[in-house]
């Protein structure tokens, strides 16, 4: 029986398993791919918006050559600080089910079960795409996870979204010899577009370099061309590409597996109270960018990083509270 299992090992997951740590609490950090699965999915040559200080982790300096950390040094950083941390984490370990309750968890993953009395939740958003429910979304050249811009060159390609990641891959596919076509559904590139990248785009798109429909939604998908609508009529072009950048949302069915309420309100926030973090389900607490559910502008890693503190301060207040110590001398209790 262990103090608690942290489910995900992306950045938040890690300041929490580290939280615990230092709490003096036993911790399993257990994740379905690899260390830090969300960053390692990002595109190769990403740069953080956040500056490294930002990004920082159970008080680890994160030092980088840039003012702004690129991919591989934040996959870096995380695997340096988990190594420094000697966190025990199981990769490649999805969980599939949560038995018990507060204080006799069972934790099933593919890869065996742990006995624990309580879990954070830190799965982020980024496995399941928003769809786009049209004909033709699931042919295999239409991604929603874009890397580089090489496998582009000299091809038609069409961007549907007009936020961060559309804007990023559009700039980088014109860049290196694609044909772009963007359709956003919305009138303008809005302020969302960070402030270094949406005057790049929105001068591509005036001089003509990157074509955009505004106002304009994709019907349908075909092999070899794309249906668009606008409020001035149809439109048939070709594509040999569709990057779907339209956003992420949490893994809704797998919360509910958890146990844990996804809430009905306009965001699907899923329930758990706003200082400890706790869900519905007593002893299961929610960490990171999916307490938001589908707001996922509302927390990053700079802010989700600060549940850890509170989590952690939650359980050992509630272990403290139920004479729970077994002769171990909490942080708080000190
Ligand atoms: P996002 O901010 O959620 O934007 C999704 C875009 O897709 C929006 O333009 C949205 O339109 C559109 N969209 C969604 N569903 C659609 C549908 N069914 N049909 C047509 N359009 C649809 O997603 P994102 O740009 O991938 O950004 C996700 C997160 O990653 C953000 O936090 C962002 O800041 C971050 N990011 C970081 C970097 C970096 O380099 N550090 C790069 C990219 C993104 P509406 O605007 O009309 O809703």
């Amino acid at each position: 029986m262990i103090d608690v299992v942290v489910v995900g090992a992306g950045p938040v997951g890690l300041a929490c398993a580290i939280e615990a740590r230092q709490a003096g609490l036993d911790v399993v950090v257990v994740e379905k791919g690899s260390l830090v699965n969300s960053l390692v999915g990002y595109p190769s040559r990403m740069e953080f918006f956040s500056t490294p200080s930002l990004m920082e982790i159970g008080g680890h300096p994160f030092p980088t050559l840039g003012y702004k950390p690129t991919r591989e040094e934040g996959i870096e950083y995380y695997r340096r600080v988990a190594e420094a941390e000697q966190l025990d984490i199981r990769l490649y370990s999805p969980v599939v089910r949560i038995d018990g309750e507060r204080d006799a968890f069972r934790v099933t993953t593919e890869s065996g079960t742990i006995d624990c009395r309580n879990v954070i939740v830190a799965v982020g958003f980024f496995d399941i795409p928003n769809k786009l429910a049209i004909p033709g979304e699931d042919l295999p050249h239409v991604i929603h996870y874009y890397k580089e811009p090489y496998p582009f060159s000299r091809q038609n390609v069409t961007i549907i979204g007009g936020k961060n990641s559309a804007a990023k891959a559009a700039l980088d596919c014109y860049r290196h010899g694609a044909n772009v076509t963007m359709v956003i559904r919305g009138p303008e590139i809005t302020d969302s577009v960070k402030y270094w990248i949406k005057p790049d785009l929105i001068n591509r798109i005036a001089e003509g370099s990157i074509a955009a429909f505004f106002n304009a939604t994709i019907s349908a998908i075909g092999e070899s061309s794309v249906a668009i609508s606008t409020p001035e009529g149809h439109h048939q072009i070709d594509t040999d590409w569709v990057l779907a950048m339209t956003g992420y949302r949490p893994d809704y069915a797998l919360l509910e597996t958890f146990g844990i309420d996804t809430g009905d309100d306009e965001h699907r926030t899923p329930i758990h109270d706003a200082n400890s973090f706790e869900t519905n389900r007593p002893g299961v607490y929610l960490a990171g960018t999916v307490c938001g559910g589908l707001k996922t502008s509302k927390w990053f890693i700079e802010n989700g990083r600060f549940h850890a503190a509170q989590i952690v301060e939650h359980i050992v207040s509630g272990a403290t509270k139920a004479h729970d110590l077994e002769g171990r001398h909490w942080r708080t209790a000190e």
